[in-house]
């Protein structure tokens, strides 16, 4: 199967500096999130999450703050008939020297082993960190950096709606 690796926060719902993060209670989708993932779906890929929830470890949020935003984030692409095959996502804090933090690869690693199928080869990734770029060129995989949030690389920050012209390349 191919598949496209989707950040979560400032990619599917809204992001915050790691202190807001406290108060937050519900997700906000970004615009064109909803279509852009729904579109991807429609080219045949499955959606795999894989997100960094370093402020767990660092405090600003309890991991069941986590799992409920998670799970509204769910139930709303759910009802935009969306299903999210997986999601990873790591706690740890990021000098905790963990293997799945992204931009190192254990995330990915992690879905491989429980999806022996996935085709690398026509798997992509996108999100709108640096890290998340670093990790598709750590898995050498294809990699999107999507809004104003990417300082890795000018010529690879995209709208998240050109993700789908952009996948009739792959
Ligand atoms: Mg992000
Ligand atoms: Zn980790």
């Amino acid at each position: 199967m191919k598949v496209a690796f989707f950040d979560r926060d400032g990619t599917i719902i809204d992001d915050y500096p790691d202190h807001k993060w406290t108060n937050i209670k519900r997700p906000i989708f970004l615009d064109g999130a909803i279509r852009t993932v729904k579109e991807v779906l429609n080219k045949g890929y499955k959606i795999i999450i894989v997100t960094n929830q370093y402020i767990i470890n660092a405090g600003y949020i309890k991991e069941e703050q986590y799992q409920d935003i998670t799970k509204q984030m769910l139930m709303e692409l759910k009802s935009n008939d969306i299903d999210i095959h997986d999601i990873y996502y790591c706690p740890h804090a990021k000098t905790n020297g963990c293997y799945c933090i992204k931009p190192r690869i254990g995330m990915i690693r992690q879905a491989l082993k429980e999806y022996p199928d996935i085709d690398l080869s026509k798997s992509f990734m996108v999100g709108d960190s640096a890290v998340d770029v670093e990790l598709a060129m750590n898995m050498k995989i294809k990699g999107f950096g999507i809004g104003i949030g990417s300082e890795y690389d000018d010529k690879k920050i995209i709208q998240i709606e050109k993700i789908k012209d952009l996948i009739n390349n792959l």
